[in-house]
């Protein structure tokens, strides 16, 4: 297949499903990393195409939602700060912290930009030299790399206003936390087509390896998404978990390796607290220690009360996959996408929003 049209084709996907149908003889827990898996997935009705011994679940795969309240806290002070701008990808603006959103933080006089790209935070910290201009630096490996050239490009600019609050995770360790939890069994991971691009498949090898489960690396059309479940169901059926790409048009084994060379010139890798798992070990990117000049998290000193979580809210289990979104009794009842009480349903790759927003309420 050459052209997206032919991803998105009904008959393809119909072929696919009855395949998948055919061949699935024994039950399969599958889940999907990625939150725009998630969100592809439940747009395009994936879940009522597979038979019944087939289960979906989702996982921490949206950076916004695994963001913890203590590191959203610190982002909303960051906004208090005198002659300081915040400047942040739009899903983050209305995710509640302990008390309060950076929405809350701009309507109170904040001052907080939407950016598309760091970019255009690099451009607001030239125009605004007398300003600090604080990125809200939240993501996973395809994040990285273009905070890790917007810092390259500061350094060699000499911009001496330019920080970055830096959140960055990444997937790997998150997944073999899950696995290690033991909360749910799971038979094969949808690994996510986006961050692999970046990291290559190497890191998956020791979860087919190690925990006996089937990987499959998936892209984002209804079509690319059964033929990853179609893969997987393969190995499971013949007990042969392994690494596979279905996403061939998007992914090489290896990776991107000037990326990762960015990345790996920028940060290191350091402990990271995740909404709903807690601390993992080596899960989070901090800059090296020649770039310090510019990380926020040093140079500002606020200080902060305890965070809190929202009474009621599941988030934490619905990121590890052990209940599904409707099963949280605020759902589509106090916690909606006008009112969210979570992270889950804020994000547009959060798995409660999706779940509202394409009527998946049975799961
Ligand atoms: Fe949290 Fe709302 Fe999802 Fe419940 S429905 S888990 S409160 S985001």
């Amino acid at each position: 297949m050459r052209y997206i049209d032919e991803f998105r084709d009904a008959g393809l996907a119909r072929g696919l499903a009855d395949k998948i149908a055919r061949i699935s003889t024994r039950p399969a827990r599958l889940m999907e990393f990625c939150g725009g898996h998630t969100v592809a997935i439940m747009r395009n009705g994936i879940r009522r195409l597979l038979p019944p011994t087939i289960e979906m679940l989702s996982g921490p795969g949206c950076p916004v939602c695994v963001t913890s309240n203590s590191d959203i806290d610190r982002a909303i002070a960051l906004a208090g700060l005198p002659d300081v701008i915040i400047t942040t990808f739009g899903d983050m603006l209305k995710v509640p912290g302990s008390c309060s959103s950076l929405q809350k933080a701009r309507a109170e006089g904040g001052d907080i930009r939407i950016v598309y790209s760091t970019q255009d935070a690099l451009q607001i910290a030239r125009d605004n030299p007398r300003q600090s201009i604080i990125f809200i630096g939240v993501g996973f490996e395809t994040t990285a790399p273009t905070i890790a050239m917007a810092i390259v490009q500061a350094e060699k600019e000499n911009l001496r206003n330019f920080y970055v609050f830096c959140q960055l995770k990444t997937t790997p360790p998150a997944m073999r936390a899950l696995l290690d939890l033991g909360e749910i069994k799971l038979n094969g991971i949808i690994c996510p087509g986006h961050v692999t691009t970046v990291i290559g498949t190497g890191p998956y090898q020791a979860y087919a390896r190690d925990y006996g489960v089937a990987c499959v690396v998936a892209g984002f059309e209804p079509v690319d998404i059964l033929q990853a479940v179609e893969m997987l169901v393969q190995q499971i059926e013949r007990d042969e978990p392994r690494v596979e790409i279905a996403y061939t048009r998007g992914v090489r084994p290896e990776g991107n390796l000037i990326a990762l060379e960015l990345m790996h010139n920028v940060f290191d890798t350091a402990g990271a607290s995740w909404r709903g798992i807690g601390e993992i070990p080596h899960s989070g990117l901090k800059l090296k220690a020649k770039y310090a000049r510019f990380d926020a998290g040093c140079e500002f000193n606020v200080v902060l009360p305890p965070a809190k979580e929202a009474p009621g809210c599941r988030c934490g289990e619905v990121l590890r996959g052990v209940i599904r979104p409707a099963e949280c009794r605020l759902f589509s009842k106090a916690c909606t996408p006008e009112n969210p009480i979570g992270p889950c349903m804020v994000s547009s790759e959060g798995s409660c929003a999706a779940c509202y927003q394409y009527g998946e309420y049975d799961g």
